[in-house]
């Protein structure tokens, strides 16, 4: 793939959805490794069959889906198991992005990818979206309802914020509203398509 792909990351509660919504309303596609995860584990998949097999059929709830509570709970809990996950979903996860991120008929494309700071080797560009802690965890209290130590206990697990700044390319900083981030979206689109046509 030698097309423009940026990688969007940031915290929770730092606004890569809000970001990415943007981009998409200005025509570009947009994969996304969450929603990427939960399709090839869809009913009637191989891969979800082959969880099955591995840990028993109490894993998939009565109407044949992932319980993923369940699942959750084991791998958290269990350290070979979450390795046997992450060998089993890699390269499927990998085949759907791939494959989003090639039928993409927009100058460039997007994969919004959790808060990690992995390298991923469908990307060639990365794009972090920033706050301040304390507003990632005013956004999630309002817009998830859950508790702050819940919260604290999510943004702990996550790479620090400083790490994934190290690795940007391009910072949306957004702390502000939503205006801001409309122009500050708007202003990037532009220079990701100066980026293209001066390659
Ligand atoms: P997660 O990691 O949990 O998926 P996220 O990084 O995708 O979170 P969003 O869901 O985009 O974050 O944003 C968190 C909340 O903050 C949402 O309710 C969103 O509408 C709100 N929000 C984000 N940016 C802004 C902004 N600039 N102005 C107003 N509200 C915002």
């Amino acid at each position: 793939m030698n097309r423009l792909i940026i990688g969007i990351t940031g915290g929770i509660g730092s606004g890569k959805t809000a970001v990415s919504n943007r981009f998409q309303a200005l025509g570009i596609t947009i994969a996304d490794a969450d929603v990427a995860a939960r399709t090839v584990v869809q009913p009637g998949s191989k891969l979800l069959s082959d969880i099955a097999k591995h840990f028993g059929p109490d894993i998939l709830t009565v109407a044949g889906a992932l319980n993923r509570p369940k699942l959750r709970t084991i791998i958290f809990a269990d350290i070979d198991a979450r390795r046997f996950l992450e060998r089993a979903t890699h390269g499927p996860i990998m085949d759907q992005l791939r494959s989003e991120l090639t039928a993409a008929t927009s100058p460039y494309a997007m994969l919004v990818l959790s808060a990690g700071t992995g390298q991923n080797p469908l990307i060639n560009r990365m794009l972090v979206v920033d706050a301040p802690i304390e507003l990632q965890q005013a956004r999630v209290l309002e817009r998830d309802g859950s508790d702050l130590e819940t919260i604290n206990h999510i943004i702990a697990a996550q790479p620090a914020r400083r790490e994934r700044l190290a690795l940007a390319d391009d910072i949306i900083e957004n702390p502000g509203s939503e205006q801001a981030l409309d122009d500050k979206v708007a202003a990037l689109h532009q220079f990701y398509l100066d980026l293209i046509h001066h390659d």
